[in-house]
């Protein structure tokens, strides 16, 4: 099980380092290696993603990658910026489907937005196309505008486009991730107005005739978005296209009030992944060693139960991370009175002291 870390920028180094402190406190043997990306890879390299992080990336079974960027970055030019380092990746790799779970662990629900009652419990997975949709479709530019009432005037714009291909193998990773849980899956699209999302789901619908066992249901994106607020245990599997995607994974962290608690997966058809928590480098915290590294540890128990083939281990880091929560110990973002505050670091020792009392 060959396992690439790249721990990034700001936090990430601090919370990677906890999670491959849990993947070491399991018997199982890895073999991983570290290799920088983003800001510090173009410090040292003058790229985010240099050819030997990416050459390692590749012939890893998995990557538990950090965070990257910083606002000293901001003034590069695009292509040089931390942020592309993701990208890069993404691209190289195929990895096509992104899992965003949005579990509201029940010692945390006050950390919500929402009355307690509708989060309690909370258990949603949003799976998202990762490398289709308007942000990649081709053409796209600026010109002058070709026709209509502003005919001549410069102009912006995009293509989204999807292909059968592409929404039939994201539509088979949700029906049989749904297998695995609630057995229902819900497809986001905007059918009523957009040609490609009345494809997606024609398309996701015969998909389904596969996948008795499932229910399917469809949902414009504008009331996915309503619903998420006003009754989000609704939902089980939300299955969408990459901008839907990417607003709605949002919406549904925030649901759980603490980024520091979401892990994320990101996955190509040879089941290699990416495995990262869902915030950033959060550069206003980053060396004072009281980041949450709990998503990153959620992250690697994902990685063993997507890419490494362990579920048993991805159980038990999960079953230790409810134990420490369960014991009220908390980082700075998801404290609150009556719990104990703690750092990244005696989390993380938390965790593994946890893991080993499992015997
Ligand atoms: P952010 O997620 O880094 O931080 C948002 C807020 O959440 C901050 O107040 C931060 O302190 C807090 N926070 C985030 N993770 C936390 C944790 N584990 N524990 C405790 N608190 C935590 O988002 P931002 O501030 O908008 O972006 C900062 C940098 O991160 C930018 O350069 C941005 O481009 C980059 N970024 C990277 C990724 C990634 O690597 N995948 C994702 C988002 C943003």
């Amino acid at each position: 099980m060959k396992i690439a870390v790249l721990p990034g920028d700001g936090i990430g180094t601090e919370i990677v380092a906890e999670a491959v402190k849990v993947l070491g406190a399991l018997d199982l043997r890895f073999e991983m290696e570290q290799a920088l990306v983003g800001g510090a890879a173009y410090e040292a390299h003058g790229h985010p993603l240099p050819e030997s992080t990416l050459k390692l990336a590749q012939q890893a079974d998995a990557v538990l990658f950090g965070a990257v960027g910083d606002w000293k970055y901001d003034k590069l030019e695009r292509a040089l910026r931390p942020e592309q380092a993701i990208l890069g990746l993404r691209k190289h790799l195929g990895l096509f489907a992104n899992f965003r779970p949005a579990i509201c662990y029940e010692q945390l629900t006050h950390a919500s937005s929402l009355k307690p009652e509708l989060v309690a419990g909370l258990d949603i997975l949003i799976i998202r196309e990762l490398t289709g949709d308007i942000y990649f479709g081709q053409p796209r530019g600026r010109r002058a505008s070709p026709d209509g009432a502003f005919q001549g005037a410069p102009e912006a714009f995009d293509t989204m486009r999807y292909s059968r291909p592409e929404i039939e193998r994201i539509a088979h990773v949700a029906f049989q991730a749904a297998r695995k849980r609630g057995k229902k899956v819900t497809s986001v699209d905007k059918a009523n107005v957009l040609e490609t999302f009345q494809f997606w789901k024609d398309v996701v619908t015969e998909v389904h005739a596969q996948y008795p066992d499932v229910e399917l249901e469809h949902m414009y994106v504008d009331n996915a978005a309503m619903q998420l607020v006003k009754a989000p245990k609704k939902f089980d599997v939300i299955v969408t296209g990459n901008m839907f995607g990417d607003i709605l994974s949002d919406e549904a962290a925030m649901l759980t009030g603490s980024i520091g608690m979401l892990p994320s997966a990101s996955l190509n058809e040879r089941k290699q992944g990416l495995y990262e928590p869902s915030h950033g480098s959060a550069p206003d915290i980053a060396g004072k060693g009281v980041a949450n590294p709990l998503a990153t540890i959620l992250s690697a128990a994902m990685m063993l139960r997507f890419s490494l083939d362990q579920p048993e281990a991805a159980d038990r880091i999960e079953r230790a991370v409810q134990d420490v929560l369960a014991q009220g110990l908390r980082t700075a973002d998801i404290f609150s009175e009556g719990t104990t505050r703690v750092g990244t670091k005696e989390m993380g020792d938390a965790v593994v002291a946890r893991l080993k009392a499992q015997g």
